[in-house]
């Protein structure tokens, strides 16, 4: 590497899940300019100390528009519906600005445990109207200097039986949604639900993200239409479904035809398990199911698949600091994963989550834009063992944070 090339930055002695060994990383105009040992240049320097780079987490699932809404909460909500219920009652209430002070605390908390990449879903219906939409679009443009924000609109409580929804997702999606959600089990009429999102999708050209199910009875699922819709519109790697928490209570053979029948339509599966391990099971008296779709096994079959946090303190996930760190390691302890496949674990908060959102810049490669973030661990399997802090985050090439390592102090001698 030649003494006279030019960078803004460079990264010294950062490990990468690609590199046996640490590298320097080179940034150049907010983008990655060069990956190597021992870049010649004089430039800035951050020396990460054969720590763990990574492009920072992709989430692919998360509600914004109803986070943090413990506090008006008067009692629990055990079940699917009731939590529903429950922020549907609570929603007429909210106004932009509510939104987006909620929205704007848990942007900044994912920031600051290193994600980089996020697609929220926002509620679209006559009683909330665009509200929540015009809220999250705030927040796309005063955190873009921290994180890609992407707008997934979606009636969560049914597009046929709901008179008015449909219009509004159309003026939602003519205004910069990015994508389109559904939520069929909430519908009366779950196939022309489905039938109308893929029109919508097909219309504006946009990716489609669907809540498919969320019980545990493997008797019947929506998923051989969605897969049937995405296969005659060739949608294949356009369409994703969330919790398919079905999945999880199929017997192996079930189990077997529907992977395979989802990798052949190129349809991928978002599991949420926060959401999954409350609220699947609760009326079992022992030994709960736990609910949680296990999506790395999924992966080794064939299927794009994620982990993403979906609901942060609010009926449906009365938990939640949006670390896609610490929903990795939840999934990986209670999915059973091995220590040999903690790697594949780490994959679908980072490179999976990036290919389900077609995210075609993601990744520490050269050209793509500097996004980085520093873990205080050497490897991607001990990251999910040991779920270590994230010691700073770049975006673009700008620093966004740092986070101090914890001091001890023992007593004097
Ligand atoms: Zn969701």
């Amino acid at each position: 590497m030649s003494a006279r090339t030019a960078f803004d930055l460079i990264f010294r002695n950062a490990r990468t899940r690609s590199s046996a060994s640490p590298v320097d990383i080179g940034i150049s105009g907010g983008r990655i300019a060069a990956i190597a040992p021992r870049l010649a240049c004089e430039a800035a320097e951050i020396d990460i100390a054969g720590k763990l780079a990574l492009p920072g987490f992709v989430d692919t699932h998360i509600h914004l528009d109803k986070a943090c809404l413990l506090g008006r909460c008067g009692r629990d909500h055990a079940t699917v519906s009731e939590a529903i219920a429950a922020v549907a009652a609570m929603k007429r209430e909210f106004t932009v600005e509510d939104i987006y002070a909620r929205g704007a605390r848990v942007i900044e908390r994912a920031v600051l445990h290193g994600t980089t990449r996020m697609r929220t879903h926002i509620e679209i219906d006559p009683r909330i109207g665009l509200r929540g939409f015009e809220a999250v679009k705030a927040l796309k443009r005063d955190y873009a200097w921290a994180i890609d924000l992407s707008l997934c609109v979606f009636p969560q409580e049914g597009l046929t039986n709901d008179p008015g929804t449909e219009e509004l997702l159309v003026e939602a999606l003519q205004n910069g949604g990015e994508a389109v959600g559904g939520c069929p089990y909430m519908d009366t009429n779950p196939n022309a639900h489905i039938e109308r999102l893929f029109d919508l999708a097909q219309r504006f050209d946009v990716d489609v993200d669907f809540h498919l199910d969320f019980d545990l009875d493997p008797s019947w699922t929506h998923m051989d239409e969605v897969c049937r819709q995405t296969e005659r519109r060739n949608y294949h790697g356009r369409v994703a479904i969330g919790h398919a928490s079905k999945l999880s209570a199929m017997p192996p053979e079930q189990l077997k035809a529907a992977t395979a029948r989802l990798a052949k339509a190129g349809v991928a599966v978002t599991v949420l398990p926060a959401t999954d391990l409350y609220l699947m099971g609760r009326d079992a008296t022992h030994n709960s199911p736990r609910g949680l779709t296990v999506a790395h096994r999924l992966v080794e079959n064939g299927v794009l698949c994620s982990v993403a946090t979906n609901n942060v303190l609010n009926p449906f996930t009365p938990f939640g600091d949006a670390s896609l760190l610490r929903m990795a390691n939840l999934y990986a302890n209670a999915a059973h994963a091995g220590i040999s496949e903690f790697d594949a674990c780490l994959d679908l908060v980072t490179d999976l989550p990036a290919r389900l959102m077609n995210l075609r810049d993601y990744g520490i490669a050269v050209g793509n834009p500097a996004d980085l973030i520093v873990l205080d661990t050497d490897s991607g399997r001990n990251a999910i063992a040991e779920m270590p802090d994230v010691l700073m985050g770049f975006k673009n090439g700008r620093q966004v944070f740092e986070r101090q390592r914890p001091t001890l102090f023992p007593p004097q001698a």
